[in-house]
């Protein structure tokens, strides 16, 4: 299968899953996972309409990204170091992988130092698996007023990575989990978070019906993964 004919299918399948639950296919993000994926093939992406990238590592995004169209748009989607935070704002528009207050607050100060602000998303590990980052749901309510008291961060929702599992129903509750967590997060601050970046290859279109605006592929776009660059 080409990329072409993927991204009519991945297309397709969001414009499908969107008009099952009522939503408008417009409504929903598709975020092209880029990682470990060569230059070439992420020009031929973006030439064929994609213009939303996520990478999960800063070292290799920053070499990438120097030599892609500069109307691309890049998210952060991997565990960030705090090393690694200057460098993130200053490739990223958006940091999807924020798992800590304490990566918040550093987030923070290197936008201090560039006078920038950022666009985070919370991500939670709502599955509780031991091997993923992520807050713990608790956690993500006590914790985000000291969040949103950051000045140069921006809340603008919540992400998660669902447990692989070969039915895509199982993780459901998991999707509708985050949505009603995203509704108390609202709550608390009084004021409407945009995004829910949740589905992947494998659960996409579970995930949009349970509301998701961002869906991050990889292997459906660009089929399987080769070693790391
Ligand atoms: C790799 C990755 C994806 C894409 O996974 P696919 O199964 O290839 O679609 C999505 N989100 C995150 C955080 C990832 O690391």
């Amino acid at each position: 299968m080409s990329l072409s004919e993927n991204l009519s299918r991945v297309r397709q399948t969001i414009a499908d899953a969107a008009t099952v639950s009522g939503r408008s296919p417009g409504d929903i993000l598709l975020l092209a996972v880029s990682k470990n994926q060569p230059v070439p093939v992420i020009n031929e992406a973006a030439s064929l309409g994609l213009e939303l990238f996520g990478e999960n590592r800063v070292q290799e995004a920053k070499i990438k990204i120097g030599q892609c169209p500069g109307r691309l748009k890049w998210h952060m989607i991997g565990h960030l170091q705090s090393n690694k935070c200057r460098d993130a704002v200053h490739f990223f528009q958006m940091i999807q992988s924020v798992d800590s207050l304490s990566l918040a607050t550093e987030i923070n100060t290197a936008c201090d130092k560039s006078a920038k602000t950022m666009a985070i998303l919370l991500e939670v590990n709502v599955a509780r698996e031991s091997t993923k980052f992520g807050f713990k749901p608790a956690e993500v309510i006590a914790q985000l007023e000291a969040i949103n008291a950051l000045r140069r961060i921006e809340i603008h929702g919540l992400m998660t990575i669902a447990p692989w599992v070969e039915d895509p129903e199982k993780v459901r509750p998991l999707f509708a989990q985050l949505r009603e967590l995203k509704l108390r997060c609202e709550e608390k601050l009084g004021a409407p978070l945009p995004h829910l970046s949740m589905g992947m290859s494998g659960d996409y279109a579970v995930a949009i019906e349970e509301g998701a605006t961002i869906v991050r592929i990889g292997r459906s776009l660009f089929g399987e993964r080769r070693k790391a660059l």
